[in-house]
C-alpha cells in the first residue's frame, strides 16, 4: 500500500502558466497506475470540533464541496457519472491514513489547529517523533497537529495499491493552525464564478462578514485529488481568473470561483467514473504523470497572507510503500 499526499502550498504570485492540458489523473510515480475508487458511495466524516470556527457552517460548506462533485453536469446538462458521497457524521477522530489490520478506516476532513513543531505540542522525546518514516504522520495523528510544510493551505493523503491503483482511503487536512484566515461566510445568492459576488474579500485575519481563505473553495478542490484527480495544468492563469478549472494548482484569499466545477473538472470526473460504466484504469494518452516532490515552480515560502499572493498545490508522492 502506498501514501500519495497533495498538498495545498503557497507561492508568489506571477507563477508562469504551464503548457495547455486537460484535467491530470493522479498516478503513482512508478507503476504509473492511476488511482480510483472501486466504489461508487464515498463516505466520510468531519472530525470535530473546529476551534475558531462554528461546527455547523464548516460542516454545512464541506457538505457543499462534496455536493458539487456529486452534481456535476457537463455544459449539456448530462450527468455523466454516478459517484456519491455519502456523511456519516461528525466525528472526534483526527487519525488521518490507513490501517489494513483495522475494520474502523474512515475518510477524514480535520482542521488541524496546531503545529506539530510548535513548542509543548509534541513532547519532547516522544517516539512518534523517530517514526517519521513508516509512519509519516504518527505525530500529527497523537497530538491533532499539522506537520505537514507550514506554508501548505490543506493536503489530501490517499492511500492506494501501488499496482492496481485501487484507492482504499483518503483524508483531507486543513491548516488552520492562524496561518490562514478561513473562512464560510457567503452573501445570499452569491455566484461563486462572479468576483466580489458573495462578499468582498478579508483584509486581515481579524475582519469579519467577509471571505477570507474559503473553505468550500479549498475543500472542493480537495475533493478532487479524494476522487484520483491531480492538479490540472491548462485553463489556469487565465485571463479572467473565473473561469480558472478547480483543480487548478493556485487560489487566493477571497476566492470562490473553485467552488463551482469547470466543465474539465467535470471530464475528468467522468473519465474516471462514467455513469454505468466501471471506472477507467488509466489516463489517455497526453495526461501527465504526477511524480514524485514538490510541483515545478511552487516553491513554498512565507507566511500566510493578504498580500498578493497566489496558491500552489504542491504534489509529494511518498516513496516509501507501506507493507501490509
Ligand atoms: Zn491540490
Amino acid at each position: 500500500m502506498k501514501r500519495a499526499v497533495l498538498a495545498l502550498a503557497l507561492a508568489l504570485a506571477g507563477a508562469l502558466a504551464t503548457p495547455a492540458r486537460a484535467y491530470v489523473r493522479s498516478q503513482d510515480a512508478n507503476t504509473s497506475v492511476c488511482l480510483f475508487w472501486t466504489s461508487r458511495d464515498i463516505h466520510w466524516r468531519l472530525s470535530e470540533p473546529i476551534d475558531d470556527l462554528p461546527f455547523a457552517d464548516v460542516e454545512a460548506a464541506v457538505k457543499q464541496s462534496f455536493q458539487t462533485w456529486h452534481d456535476a453536469t457537463t455544459p449539456s446538462g448530462a450527468h455523466c457519472s454516478d459517484m456519491s458521497f455519502t456523511y456519516d457524521g461528525a466525528t472526534t477522530r483526527t487519525d488521518t491514513g490507513y490501517d489494513p489490520n483495522a475494520t474502523n478506516n474512515i475518510n477524514l476532513v480535520v482542521f488541524r489547529t496546531k503545529n506539530c513543531d510548535d513548542p509543548g505540542v509534541v513532547p519532547t522525546g516522544d517516539p512518534c517523533e523517530k517514526d517519521v518514516f513508516d509512519h509519516p504522520f504518527a505525530c500529527a495523528n497523537k497530538y491533532d497537529c499539522w506537520s505537514h510544510d507550514p506554508s501548505a493551505v490543506a493536503l489530501t493523503t490517499t492511500d492506494y495499491n501501488v499496482n492496481t491503483g485501487v484507492i482504499v482511503d483518503a483524508d483531507v487536512e486543513v491548516n488552520d493552525t492562524g496561518a490562514y484566515h478561513f473562512t464560510t461566510y457567503s452573501l445570499p445568492g452569491c455566484d461563486p464564478d462572479q468576483a466580489g459576488s458573495c462578499g468582498r474579500t478579508c483584509n486581515s485575519n481579524t475582519d469579519t462578514d467577509c471571505i477570507g481563505w474559503d473553505v468550500q473553495n479549498t475543500v472542493t478542490h480537495e475533493i478532487g485529488h479524494v476522487l484520483g484527480l491531480g492538479h490540472e495544468q491548462a485553463l489556469c492563469f487565465q485571463q479572467d481568473p473565473t473561469q480558472d478549472a478547480t483543480m487548478c494548482p493556485t487560489a487566493t484569499n477571497g476566492d470562490t470561483d473553485k467552488r463551482t466545477l469547470a466543465p474539465d473538472d467535470v471530464a475528468g470526473l467522468c473519465a474516471i467514473y462514467p455513469k454505468g460504466a466501471p471506472p477507467t484504469t488509466c489516463t489517455p494518452s497526453g495526461h501527465i504523470t504526477i511524480t514524485s516532490a514538490p510541483a515545478g515552480g511552487c516553491s513554498s515560502s512565507g507566511p500566510a497572507g493578504l498580500l498578493a499572493l497566489v496558491l500552489a498545490l504542491a504534489v509529494v508522492t511518498l516513496r516509501r510503500e507501506r507493507r501490509t
